[in-house]
């Protein structure tokens, strides 16, 4: 730390992303990134933004949000732009919550939660999942007015709630803004974003990086009542109302436009994560039901970190999480059929290694 940094973020704890090494090529399934690459289309349009650079963005994506717009069956006003889901859930963070209107989430979600109600010094609880690691509903309805935060399905676990549920969450929440973050909810979940409609407390998040294969090209966006929206955008146009470049604008449309090609990788990677649980289930692993692209794992023979570690010598990345509750597991991406092969039939070697040295 410099002696010039502001006493305001002295105490600031960074979120720490996965890896992304260049030492060597790693099998990488510690992302969340799709194995699959953009479409054709998407591909095109880039190639041809690019000899536009020299002009600034749109900054209100007119094109973009009326595509969205159709894709999601809502008016453009109700959608919002971002640099990735990550900017849209950090102004609406800003937005929405307060010192009287305090963030709510669960201990066991997606690591930025904490770091962006840090970052702008905003009151948060984290709530205990219950012991097979599921959201309880009912630990966020009541209790005074309030900000929630819900990843559905949740991460890192992979475990989906009903709408029913988020339906009484955001019921039992009329005075504060319930953020519902459906970061994964291509993978088999099922959107609130019907809900924005009946609601005017409901805010649904979502990315292109994970089903839409975009990770690299950051595109998010927020869909909910058209003043929330122009709340958020007041925070994005006093802080970067140029968000999103040109040529990730345009792939962002291209990608709508091949809706098709996106539907049928889920469909795959939902055939591939239905394989992998089999199979790890059968070398005595517990695996958490997912309805991501991923999954929660863990093995009573091998430590979540000593998997990890063996993992990465032959060449595969997964994630490990260093937090107390979940230090058992590890995360793994689901990846195309052949390279959860490559990962199961390492696993199986290092567990029968492991159990050559017991
Ligand atoms: C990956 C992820 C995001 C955000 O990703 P962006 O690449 O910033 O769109 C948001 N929420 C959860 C739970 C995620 O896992």
């Amino acid at each position: 730390m410099s002696r010039f940094f502001s006493d305001r973020y002295a105490s600031l704890v960074p979120y720490v992303p996965g890896e992304q090494p260049l030492d060597r090529r790693y099998l990488k399934l510690n992302t969340n990134e799709s194995p699959f690459p953009p479409s054709p289309g998407v591909l095109a349009a880039v190639a041809e933004e690019g000899g536009r650079l020299n002009l600034y963005s749109d900054p209100d994506a007119r094109a973009l949000r009326a595509k969205m717009a159709e894709r999601y069956g809502v008016t453009p006003d109700r959608v919002i732009i971002s640099n990735g889901s990550d900017e849209v859930l950090n102004f609406a963070f800003m937005a929405f919550a307060s010192d009287t209107c305090p963030l709510v989430f669960p201990d066991i979600t997606y690591g930025f939660y904490p770091v962006f109600a840090e970052l702008n010094r905003l009151p948060y609880t984290e709530i205990p999942v219950k012991d097979d690691l599921s959201i309880d509903p009912a630990d966020y309805i009541g209790g005074g007015k309030k900000t929630v935060v819900i990843a559905n399905p949740n991460a890192p676990t992979g475990l989906f709630l009903p709408l029913s549920e988020i339906e009484k969450i955001v019921q039992g929440n009329p005075d504060g803004v319930v953020i519902v973050d459906e970061a994964y909810v291509d993978f088999g979940g099922e959107s609130a974003v019907p809900l924005t409609e009946k609601y005017d407390n409901l805010l649904v998040v979502g990315t292109f990086s994970k089903s839409r294969s975009m990770a690299g090209a950051r595109l998010g966006f927020g869909i909910g009542r058209p003043d929330l929206i122009r709340d958020l955008n007041t925070i994005r146009n006093s802080t970067n109302p140029y968000n999103v470049n040109r040529m990730t604008l345009a792939a962002g449309v291209a990608a709508l436009e091949d809706d098709a090609y996106y539907r049928d990788n889920c469909k795959k990677i939902e055939a591939a994560r239905a394989w992998t649980t089999d199979r790890l289930t059968a070398l005595g692993f517990t695996v958490i039901p997912s309805t991501a692209n991923f999954l929660f794992a863990r093995h009573g023979a091998i430590g979540g970190e000593a998997l990890y570690l063996a993992l990465k010598e032959r060449g595969i990345l997964i994630r490990h999480f260093g937090k107390a509750r979940i230090t058992d597991y590890n995360r793994i991406t689901i990846g195309t059929r052949e390279q959860m092969e490559t990962l199961v039939a390492a696993i199986e070697t290092i567990l029968k290694e492991q159990g050559g040295q017991t």
